[in-house]
């Protein structure tokens, strides 16, 4: 096997590493945060993972996987502290009752400004209050 060598530094140290909590773009996603265990190629001096194309592969399902996740927890962790229905947390989003099913079921991936304002309410209590519809008490939180 040819000997590897890392594309930023050049160094031939590299040693598999596992990346899950390591954060990667995806998509339009500026960092997914990995939940899953994956071991990669990556540089001892740099860190620059050296991904072949079934890493590529492998690291797109993780990261897919990640943002489900993430997602049907966040989802959870809002349902089970406010004790609201998918359907009025579904009218906080601004998305319908069948779309947030099927996000907190990771049959269809959330757009990342819905992933990112699941996240701000799963561990923000007071931006629940805020995204209320008939909220009056400050400038609705934009979407
Ligand atoms: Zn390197």
């Amino acid at each position: 096997m040819k000997t590897k060598r890392c594309g930023e530094c050049g160094s031939k140290e590299l040693s598999e590493k596992n990346q899950r909590g390591k954060p990667f773009p995806w998509r339009e996603y500026p960092a997914v945060f990995l939940t899953k265990d994956l071991r990669v190629l990556e540089c001892d001096l740099c860190h620059n993972q050296i991904l072949s194309g079934n890493d590529v592969t492998r690291l797109t399902q993780a990261l897919v996987d990640s943002v489900s996740e993430n997602t049907g927890m966040f989802i959870e962790t809002i349902l089970t502290r406010e004790k609201c229905s998918q359907i009025e947390l579904a009218t906080r989003l601004g998305v319908t009752p069948e779309y947030l099913s099927e996000i907190k079921s990771g049959r269809k991936q959330p757009g990342f400004q819905t992933y990112n304002f699941l996240k701000t309410l799963a561990s923000d209590p007071k931006s629940f209050i805020v995204s209320d519809p008939n909220y009056t008490g400050e400038q609705k939180r934009a979407v």
